[in-house]
């Protein structure tokens, strides 16, 4: 009997402690000026069912409190497929043989923009490998056309890494935001996650030079990428920290077709979700999407990332025939839907979990 209530106690007071030390990672997490290593590292691997599951509620609530129950929406153009890079991870590389090319010239562009805003977005997304003929000085022509026709709205641009020169030059054009994820913030994984010819300074150059300009700035990595530790998405984690991008993407990595990880085996959608309720609670105002990567790999993903607390969705406006040609990882999620269908269905699935689509731009507020 005695032993009994001993017993009782120790495990009370087990719990007790073990709820203690979750209570203080969060508030180190959430107010701390810096989240040390150790924290991080005790969030992303040491947290059991229940801790994670507390996680995930409140970086929901945090969410909500900031952008209530909308999710914005953006219309994602992918301009084009061919890439003079050879990133190992990436199907569009320049050594995928498997790869389909094709690049959109700028009236097709201009129509994606079109039908875009015809059904009520107000954020352009520019997506595209880089490809040689898309010049900075063509995309800002095409950047300025758009920004004359809608002088109101958001435009993004996704391209890759570019000279000082050419993020000046677009940024002048009227493009407001840019998505350059930094994929990782180790030196020896970025190594071989890349060629010899890319490295980690020049891609931190660009992010600064970025920031500098005076861009929305959006960055992020892969998880799950191959050889990367618990230890690597810590330098992610605290590399974000450092820059204070207003927008982070992340999203499992996937095997691609034709590329050197073929065979390699994909990210964990849990470890995604943990991740992206972790940057909620870090980032309480960033805008956080529920990735294409994500929905490829789970059917509910997007419902999933934007209860695990993500804000943006990304919807496909790419035209119909070039879509399964952008195919930077392996069975990419892509409904073959026209532009209208695919926003109603999108409209259905937050709906089935209470959320609604926000056609507002969606700036980064402080
Ligand atoms: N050329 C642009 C756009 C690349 S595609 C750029 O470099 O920014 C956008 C993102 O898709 C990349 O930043 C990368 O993080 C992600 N991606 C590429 N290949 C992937 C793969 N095999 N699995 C998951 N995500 C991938």
């Amino acid at each position: 009997m005695e032993n009994d209530y001993f017993c009782d106690n120790v495990f009370c007071l087990n719990i007790k402690m073990r709820e203690n030390v979750f209570d203080n990672l969060l508030q180190q997490l959430s107010f701390g000026p810096k989240v040390p290593a150790e924290v991080w590292r005790a969030l992303i691997a040491e947290l059991d069912d229940v801790q994670k599951g507390r996680l995930a509620l409140l970086a929901r609530e945090v969410s909500q409190t900031h952008f209530g129950k909308g999710v914005y929406v953006r219309a994602l153009i992918e301009i084009s497929s061919y890439c003079r890079n050879n990133c190992h991870y990436c199907g569009l590389r320049s050594g995928n043989r498997l790869a389909q090319r094709y690049r959109l010239d700028k009236e097709q562009i201009l129509e994606c923009c079109h039908q875009a805003a015809a059904l009520g977005f107000n954020t352009f997304v520019l997506q595209g490998g880089e490809d040689p003929m898309q010049t900075d000085e063509w995309i800002a022509d095409v950047v300025a056309a758009i920004r004359d026709e809608y002088p109101a709205k958001a435009i993004t641009l996704s391209v890759g890494e570019r000279t000082t020169t050419g993020y000046e030059l677009l940024r002048n054009a009227g493009a407001d935001r840019y998505l350059l994820r930094h994929e990782t913030a180790n030196a020896g994984h970025y190594s071989h996650l890349h060629p010899r010819s890319m490295d980690i300074d020049n891609r931190r150059r660009c992010l600064a030079d970025l920031k500098r300009l005076g861009y929305q700035v959006g960055s992020g990595m892969m998880v799950g990428s191959p050889q990367q530790s618990v230890e690597h998405i810590v330098e992610d984690l605290m590399f974000l920290d450092e820059l204070q991008p207003q927008m982070i993407g992340i999203g499992p990595f996937i095997p691609a077709a034709g590329t050197p990880f073929a065979d390699e085996q994909a990210g964990s959608i849990d470890e995604t979700l943990l991740l992206i309720s972790l940057l909620r609670l870090r980032f309480p105002k960033a805008l956080i999407p529920a990735t294409t990567a994500v929905s490829t790999l789970c059917d509910n993903g997007t419902q999933r990332a934007v209860l695990a607390g993500a804000n943006v969705v990304m919807p496909n406006m790419t035209p119909i025939d070039y879509r399964d040609k952008y195919s930077i990882y392996n069975n990419k999620k892509s409904n073959g839907c026209e532009s209208a269908q695919q926003l109603e269905l999108l409209s259905e699935k937050l709906d089935g979990i209470g959320y609604y689509v926000d056609f507002a731009r969606g700036d980064y507020l402080q």
